[in-house]
């Protein structure tokens, strides 16, 4: 296990389409290797969620955890480690939620985007058992990021507003506690 270096946005692996895991490379110490990598990345940065691409390999996987007490997103409830390997997402319905995001690929910077509130996953966990999930609220919101990784996209691309782009330290400073409120708000609503 090793944290590795996340790389930032500039960097064109970044934009690519990260491939799919077939099974028997699933299994490989590599890729097993890289998702504890993933794991260790992420902790260390305090993240809600990190793809492959961030860490430079364009395989399609990601994992999603936000620990209770993380210091980057108190607002956010709880989500248990979720290791997804060729992570397929669908939205469920056409609600939609303004999220301000931020990134660990893009460093000082937040802004808001668009989630839909509901989607339903279909992704192989670690071991290759087959899962298929409906995520709501800020957790789906962090499912869409991850898998926005995996497309070469970043939440920049979908800032409809310019002006709402922030460095953390004007974010606390002005929006925090406007978006805590519509984000507690909505976890109230969706139950994540
Ligand atoms: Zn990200």
């Amino acid at each position: 296990m090793a944290v590795r270096e996340i790389v930032t946005v500039g960097d064109p692996v970044l934009r690519e389409r990260a491939r799919d895991i077939a099974p028997d490379e699933l299994r490989s110490i590599e890729v097993q290797r890289l998702i504890d990598d993933l794991i260790d990345t992420k902790r260390t940065a305090n993240g809600a969620g990190l793809a492959a691409n961030q860490i430079g390999e364009t395989l399609r996987v990601a994992v999603v955890e936000v620990e209770a007490g993380n210091p980057r997103y108190p607002y956010k409830p709880p989500i248990p480690l979720t290791v997804i390997v060729n992570p397929v997402l669908e939205p469920v319905g056409d609600e939609i939620a303004e999220i301000n995001e931020g990134c660990l690929s893009v460093p000082d910077l937040r802004g808001t985007v668009e989630r839909f509130v509901t989607v339903r996953v279909r992704y192989v966990d670690r071991d290759g058992v087959e899962h298929e999930e409906e995520r709501r609220g800020l957790t789906a919101g962090t499912f869409q990021h991850e898998v926005d990784h995996l497309d070469g996209v970043l939440f920049l691309d979908r800032v409809r507003d310019p002006t709402t782009f922030t460095t953390w330290e004007q974010f606390d400073r002005h929006h925090r506690a406007a978006f805590e409120a519509r984000a507690r708000d909505l976890v109230r609503r969706t139950g994540s």
